[in-house]
């Protein structure tokens, strides 16, 4: 179905802004309308911001745009980041970077491979891109409607 990515970026961030007690900054091109199942794009949004909150003490930051036929979503923080050994891995089931370091934030290592999975029956695409002690930055690429 038809998403309009504003309206739909504010209210996923709303929700979990409260949930989590954290802020997201929401920067959102107008009348950006994308092609997708909207419980599956929620869930797969949700999984990347789950780990920037996890990962992060600052900022988080949300921001979609269009470019040519595709609408871009980021997902960016400032946090711990990923090591170019790891990043090649995290999609991987159970896979966690160094345990000790990120056990108090719980988790199984589910979630990335899980957002693989979605990505593929949704047709939309899958980047990070991160530095350690730097942060990440999560892309979603959709196909825009019509
Ligand atoms: P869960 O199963 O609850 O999602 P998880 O966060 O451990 O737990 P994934 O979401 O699959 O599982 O992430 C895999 C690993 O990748 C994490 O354990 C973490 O080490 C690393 N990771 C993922 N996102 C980030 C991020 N934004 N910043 C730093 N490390 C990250």
């Amino acid at each position: 179905t038809d998403i309009e990515l504003g309206a739909f970026l504010q209210e996923s961030v709303r929700a979990f802004e409260k949930a989590y007690k954290r802020r997201v900054e929401v920067f959102v091109e107008e009348d950006l309308i994308v092609l997708a199942d909207a419980q599956k794009l929620k869930q797969l949004l949700y999984i990347f911001m789950d780990n920037a909150r996890k990962y992060s003490e600052e900022e988080v930051q949300v921001e979609a745009y269009r470019e040519k036929d595709q609408a871009y979503i980021h997902i960016t923080d400032y946090g711990i980041g990923i090591s170019k050994d790891d990043l090649v891995r995290v999609f991987d089931r159970f896979y966690r970077v160094d345990k000790a370091r990120t056990r108090k934030s719980g988790g199984f290592g589910l979630g990335l491979a899980l957002a693989r999975d979605l990505a593929q029956v949704m047709d939309a695409e899958l980047h990070l891109h991160s530095e350690e002690k730097a942060g990440t930055k999560a892309t979603i690429k959709l196909p825009l409607s019509q």
